[in-house]
């Protein structure tokens, strides 16, 4: 039987309409809403196209919004400035620097500016701590591993006790989706192994996952053969293969393909994502839910 299929598009509308829902009700409560503030240094046509869908998105669910686009040219210096009054401003709640920066700033060290209770991102390393600790330490944890998840967990997948395999040990998904799944907690309890490109047999490994968590950024790397009948296949992996022209608005499109050949895993797993509407769609939802989270940490309702 084909495996069901877990869409991230699906998964959004809900929690998306929970989350307006709940924004609503802290609105009449307590007269505020989440704000949350988009940083854009120069104008990467990517970075462009993905900071106008978080805008749009926080404007759905009826957050404040502020969009500060500056010139490629901003010193590391102002940068730093800018990220200091918006850590003061009391009506801000999430603050994101949209990465990459331009050549001349310090990623890092920008990013380590944000204050840790508005890094929203989760990638502070005050955050990457509290993730590893777990339980009721966790404030924002990262979005693409936090939207993985909870897509495993809507799904309704057994994750305790579960064999989870990560393939990939990056920092903004292999390793903390690897430590969340190991927690001690609802949707994790897992026993968990990262495979990487030093790995010997990684066939082997990945035949052992109940849950299988591709993030490597290699087309077709999972074999259907390295998939265990009845498992969860989740395919982080975005690659551009080619370029067609829209059936919709007849531009010139990018082809995306997973790290999972779909095709032909689909017929072999429990529950796998298509790439793309899969994994995709989660990172910007879940940004939305930290950004809410920060608010009612603030509010004292966390
Ligand atoms: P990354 O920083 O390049 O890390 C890739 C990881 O995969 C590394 O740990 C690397 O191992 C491992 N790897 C690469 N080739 C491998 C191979 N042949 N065998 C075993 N391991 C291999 O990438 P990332 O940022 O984690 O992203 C991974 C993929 O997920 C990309 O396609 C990216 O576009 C996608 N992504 C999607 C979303 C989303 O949908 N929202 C968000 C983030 C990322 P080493 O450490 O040994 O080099």
């Amino acid at each position: 039987m084909p495996a069901k299929l877990i869409l991230g598009t699906e998964i959004r509308e809900q929690i998306l309409e929970e989350i307006t829902a709940e924004v609503a009700q802290i609105k009449e409560k307590h007269g505020v809403v989440p704000g949350l503030v988009t940083i854009l240094v120069g104008e990467n046509p990517a970075s462009v196209s993905y900071v106008t869908l978080k805008i749009k998105t926080a404007h759905r669910v009826g957050f404040k919004e502020i969009q500060d686009s500056q010139p490629v040219d901003l010193s590391e210096q102002d940068l730093l400035a800018l990220i200091d009054k918006y850590n003061k401003d009391d009506s801000i709640h999430g603050i994101l620097v949209q990465l990459p920066l331009p050549k001349h700033i310090d990623e890092k060290k920008v990013l380590n500016a944000i204050d840790p209770d508005k890094d929203v991102d989760g990638f502070h390393p005050v955050n990457v701590g509290r993730l590893m600790i777990g339980g009721d330490e966790v404030k924002f944890p990262p979005c693409t591993p936090a939207g993985i998840q909870e897509m495993i967990v809507r799904a309704g997948v057994e994750t305790s006790g579960a064999e989870v395999v990560v393939v990939g040990r990056s920092n903004i998904v292999g390793k903390p989706i690897a430590n969340m799944m190991l927690q001690k907690g609802p949707g994790a309890n897992s026993t968990v192994t990262v495979v990487h490109t030093r790995t010997k047999n990684m066939d082997e490994h990945c035949k052992r996952a109940d849950i299988l968590i591709v993030a490597a950024g290699v087309p077709g790397l999972v074999k259907p053969e390295w998939i265990k009948p009845g498992a969860c296949v989740i395919d982080v992996g975005v690659n551009r293969v080619g370029e067609k022209i829209s059936e919709k608005t007849g531009k010139k499109v990018a082809i995306l393909k997973g790290d999972v050949d779909f095709d032909a895993a689909k017929e072999i797993a429990g529950w796998i994502t298509p790439v793309p509407g899969g994994v995709g769609p989660m990172t910007i939802t879940m940004l939305m839910k930290n950004t809410l989270k920060s608010l009612k940490f603030k509010l004292g309702l966390e």
